[in-house]
């Protein structure tokens, strides 16, 4: 009789101590999950940082070169058109120059923005390099490319830019090329449109030119 009431004493001291265990490991599994969670989204945060300019905000140029990239198998694969239009902002260097860096900076971050602003999905436009931008048009033949390229020269001709405490404005010389299906590889396609871009400058800046296909 004793030992009965010995052994349910231990059994009720065992399981309550099991519940409490459980409890502690219900619990600590849910701040696990939670940090889990947590560390996911850092992770995915660090990923999109990686792909992004930090000046202007727009994708870096590995972003930009992936996308065409995709764009460039895509083409390839379904047989459909693709353009990409290489942008330049003219006589950068007399802005940074004249007004100094800071001012330059805030001029690159406001161009880029309206060409942000004027480009529309599926279109994606990237920091190329120092004040180069690479627009990448798929589905879009290069007609497309240069009614846009005609738009945006306008567009940033006509609009002020406020950098800095000054008032100032800017243009930009285009190259366009349509991808030449099974002809070429993404790196001539830039080569191309960065040929023709030169062709712009050459020709006296703010325009586009395409390059032959
Ligand atoms: P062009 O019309 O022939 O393109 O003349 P440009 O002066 O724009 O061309 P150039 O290549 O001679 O100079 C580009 C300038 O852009 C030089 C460089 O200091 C400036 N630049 C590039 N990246 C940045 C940047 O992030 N910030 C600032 N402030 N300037 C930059
Ligand atoms: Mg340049
Ligand atoms: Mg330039």
């Amino acid at each position: 009789m004793h030992a009965d009431r010995d052994l349910v004493k231990k059994y009720r001291k065992l399981l309550d101590d099991y519940r409490k265990l459980d409890a502690e490991y219900q619990r600590t599994k849910r701040a696990l999950e939670i940090r889990e969670i947590e560390v996911k989204s850092i992770l995915i945060q660090a990923h999109e940082l990686a792909n992004i300019d930090v000046l202007t905000f727009l994708p870096n140029r590995r972003k930009i070169i992936v996308e065409l990239q995709e764009e460039v198998i895509r083409a390839t694969r379904y047989g459909t058109p693709l353009s990409i239009s290489i942008l330049d902002i003219d006589h950068f260097k007399r802005i940074n120059d004249t007004y100094g860096h800071v001012t330059g900076d805030e001029t690159l971050r406001t161009v880029a923005a309206r060409l942000r602003e004027h480009i529309r999905h599926p279109d994606v436009i990237g920091r190329y390099g120092g004040e180069e931008f690479l627009i990448v048009l798929p589905n879009s033949e290069a007609k497309a490319a240069a009614e846009q390229a005609s738009r945006l020269c306008q567009r940033i001709r006509s609009s002020q830019i406020e950098a800095n405490n000054h008032v100032l404005s800017v243009t930009i010389s285009v190259g366009i090329a349509q991808f030449r299906v099974g002809r070429e590889n993404w790196e001539g396609l830039l080569h191309r449109a960065d040929t023709a871009m030169y062709q712009a400058k050459d020709g006296g800046r703010d325009q586009w030119v395409v390059a032959e296909g």
